[in-house]
C-alpha cells in the first residue's frame, strides 16, 4: 500500500491566455461582424463576461489529467458539462500496487498542532485503506474479478481522470467548487486549477472568488500541485 500525500492536476498542453482571448474574441464578434483590433480582446472577453453573454466562453476548452480518490470522483463526475475518462476499477488490477489518497484534514501545516484525536483519526483512516487492500487481495486469490473485488474498495483509493471542459462551465465549477462550502477535498484539487487559470486568462477567471483560509491552511504549495504536459504531435 502507498499513501499519496496530496493530489495532483497536469494540465494536458500549456495553456495559452493570448490566443484563448483572440479565439474568443473572434467567435463573439461573428454575433456583430465586427473586426478585432490590436490587443482588444482582454477587453472585449471581459465585457463578454459582464453582459453575461457567456455562450462564447463554450468555444474554448482545457484538459488536464487528475489524481485524485473515488470520493472526488463522484462529486467531480456530477458537473454534467465535462468530459471524462477514468481509471476503470473493472479493468485495472490493483495487486501489490494499491494506492491512496491522504484526505487534507490530515495534512495540517507541520506549524499547527495536531491533537491527540488527529493522530487517532489518521491511524483509523490508514487501517481501514491497509484492510481494504487486505480484503481485495484475498478476494483476487479465491478467484474475484477484480470487477467484484472492487466492491471492498474505500473512497480514498486513488484515481486518475483525464477532464476536458469548456471556460463556461469551467466558472460554473470554479464557483461552485472553490466556494466555502464545496467540500474540502474537492476545494482541495478545484483551488489549485482556479490559481493556476487566473495566472494564465485573467480575465476569464479573476472574477471567481475561493476559499482563502482554506487556502492558507492547505494549500501553500499549490504550484507544487499543478503542472503542465506537452504532448508532441
Ligand atoms: C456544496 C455542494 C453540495 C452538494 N451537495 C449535493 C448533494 O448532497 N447531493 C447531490 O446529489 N448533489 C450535490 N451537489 C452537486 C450539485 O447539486 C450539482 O450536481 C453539481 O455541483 C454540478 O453542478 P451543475 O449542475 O451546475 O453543473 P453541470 O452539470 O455542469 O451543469 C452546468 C449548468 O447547466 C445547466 N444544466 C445542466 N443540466 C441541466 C438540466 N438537466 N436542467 C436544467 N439546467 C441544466 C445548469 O444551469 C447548470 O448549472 C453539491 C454541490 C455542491 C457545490
Amino acid at each position: 500500500m502507498e499513501i499519496i500525500k496530496q493530489p495532483h492536476i497536469t494540465f494536458i498542453g500549456d495553456i495559452d491566455g493570448k490566443r484563448i482571448l483572440r479565439k474568443l474574441e473572434d467567435s463573439g464578434r461573428k454575433c456583430w461582424q465586427t473586426d478585432a483590433k490590436e490587443d482588444s480582446s482582454e477587453q472585449f472577453v471581459g465585457k463578454i463576461i459582464g453582459r453575461g453573454h457567456t455562450s462564447v466562453l463554450e468555444h474554448e476548452i482545457f484538459t488536464c489529467d487528475i489524481i485524485t480518490d473515488r470520493g472526488v470522483m463522484s462529486e467531480l463526475t456530477r458537473h454534467r458539462i465535462a468530459s471524462y475518462s477514468i481509471e476503470s476499477t473493472r479493468y485495472v488490477k490493483y495487486n501489490g500496487r494499491m494506492q491512496f489518497i491522504k484526505p487534507v484534514e490530515f495534512c495540517k501545516d507541520p506549524y499547527d498542532e495536531k491533537t491527540p484525536d488527529d493522530y487517532e483519526l489518521e491511524l483509523i483512516w490508514e487501517n481501514s485503506c491497509r484492510e481494504s487492500e487486505i480484503a481485495y487481495i484475498s478476494m483476487l486469490s479465491y478467484g474475484a474479478k477484480p470487477e467484484l473485488a472492487r466492491q471492498v474498495l474505500n473512497n480514498s483509493l486513488k484515481t486518475e481522470i483525464r477532464f476536458t471542459i469548456n471556460m463556461r462551465s469551467a466558472r460554473n465549477f470554479f464557483d461552485l467548487r472553490c466556494d466555502v462550502a464545496a467540500h474540502p477535498h474537492m476545494k482541495q484539487i478545484a483551488i489549485p486549477m482556479l490559481l493556476f487559470l487566473q495566472e494564465k486568462v485573467p480575465v476569464l477567471f479573476d472574477d471567481i472568488k475561493y476559499d482563502k483560509k482554506f487556502a492558507d491552511k492547505y494549500l501553500k504549495n499549490w504550484r507544487d500541485m499543478v503542472s503542465v504536459k506537452e504532448i508532441g504531435g
